[in-house]
């Protein structure tokens, strides 16, 4: 079976990251280069993405502010915002773009909003002279924290997308576009706000226990081998027909209402920053080869007329997203044919518990998170393999037609 994801480092690489002798200066360095790499001079290490985010907002002091986010994302965002004390509030994707639109944002824009979460999902980039003009116009106070954590290095016409923003936030979680196991990056422009936040890190976080770093990698490894064969496939089943892997499923996200891991305030690991070293090694041949593959998916599936999400500058392709009619027949036709799809953001984060007030209210993300099919792209996959996926989706089209759409436009209609 192809699988959906595979992790972004070799095993020999996590057994170096585990095994040698590191530099007392490591998780420094790791911060230094990240930060130097992605067009920021500050950088701060995290346990996950949300807790950057969450320590951000703890640091500036703030209380019932005004965040706007997206509602179509990975719904750890608005926990890390609402486990703050702070307010969330969601802007709807586009009819023909899971992205936010520049006008979707300025109609929430007001006074009151004091942070803006602008978000490349899968790494397709945002209208950021659109969103510029909207912060202008509204909300010129509000503070701009990018959600790169699938957008890590996209880019458009004017460089860096978050070249102007005055952070962002990244997860180095096992499914992102390099990965420390576990793991996040808070980049800051202003140096004040990054002595302020490294602060609070620095004293209210705890540092890693002993066997922390042993149990990570085994985690690491367990992960590597889970998602190849022979072992995938019963994994698949298990994820699929038990609740055995739920803890690092579901738990992961907590879909069940805002929460944060009990590890929220726990540093990462020395393990963790000398595999981040050498995944930032690898950061550029790791995009560019997504970038060829996801190019081929586009061609493909293009010449056989499925309906793709335009992109307004190369996207750098965390995930490659698919709109169909019938998501889990597609999916379950799939793996009856040795192919595992994702479905990452399965949901409008506005219709999830303790979000309720705002639950149906944002149709264009519901939409989507009932829709999107995420093809696996990751980068060892070869050419023959998304050959294969594009080929039996046509096969399971040519049988099922009403399982797809013919384009985002028909679908709206429909
Ligand atoms: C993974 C992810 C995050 C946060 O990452 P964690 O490390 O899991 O907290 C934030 N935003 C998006 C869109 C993500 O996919």
């Amino acid at each position: 079976m192809i699988p959906r994801l595979r992790p972004p480092f070799r095993i020999g690489e996590l057994l170096a990251a585990a095994f040698r002798r590191g530099r007392p200066d490591d998780e420094a360095r790791f911060e230094a280069r990240f930060a130097e790499r992605f067009g920021f001079p500050q950088g701060l290490f995290f346990p996950y993405g949300r807790s950057a985010l969450n320590t951000l907002l703890v640091a500036l002091g703030w209380r019932d502010q005004e965040v706007l986010m997206p509602a179509y994302t990975c719904v750890v965002v608005a926990h890390a915002i609402a486990l703050s004390g702070n307010q969330v509030r969601f802007v709807d994707s586009q009819p023909e773009h899971f992205l936010v639109s520049a006008e979707a944002l300025q109609d929430r824009l007001s006074p009151q909003t004091r942070m803006v979460i602008p978000t490349p999902l899968f790494g397709y980039p945002v209208d950021r002279a659109g969103y510029r003009e909207a912060l202008r116009r509204r909300a010129p106070q509000a503070l701009v924290v990018y959600d790169l954590a699938h957008g890590f290095g996209v880019e458009d016409e004017q460089g860096l997308q978050a070249n102007e923003a005055d952070a962002a936030i990244f997860g180095l979680g096992l499914g992102k576009q390099i990965s420390t196991l576990y793991g996040g990056m808070l980049l800051l422009r202003d140096a004040h706000l990054a002595r302020e936040v490294r602060r609070v890190r620095d004293t209210q976080f705890r540092p890693a226990g002993r066997w922390r770093g042993a149990r990570l990698a085994a985690y690491g490894l367990a992960a590597s081998w889970a998602l190849r064969e022979p072992f995938l496939t019963p994994v698949d089943w298990l994820e699929r027909h038990t609740r055995l892997l739920h803890s690092v499923t579901e738990y992961y996200y907590g879909k069940g209402g805002p929460s944060l891991p009990d590890d929220l305030r726990t540093r990462p690991t020395r393990l963790q920053a000398r595999l981040g070293l050498t995944q930032l090694a690898q950061y550029d041949a790791i995009v560019a080869r997504r970038r060829e593959l996801s190019a081929r998916y586009e061609r493909r599936l293009a010449d056989r007329g499925f309906g793709l999400f335009a992109a307004r500058f190369a996207p750098t392709f965390s995930h490659f997203p698919l709109c169909v009619a019938e998501r889990d027949c597609v999916a379950s036709a799939l793996r009856l044919r040795g192919i595992q799809v994702g479905k990452l953001v399965d949901y409008a984060c506005s219709d999830l518990p303790g979000y309720g007030a705002s639950a149906g209210a944002h149709r264009w993300a519901t939409w989507y998170g009932g829709h999107v099919l995420n093809l696996p792209n990751w980068p060892a996959m070869r050419e023959a393999q998304v050959d294969r996926v594009v080929d039996t989706l046509s096969v399971i089209r040519d049988s099922r037609p009403e399982w797809f759409v013919a384009s985002l436009a028909y679908a709206r209609a429909a």
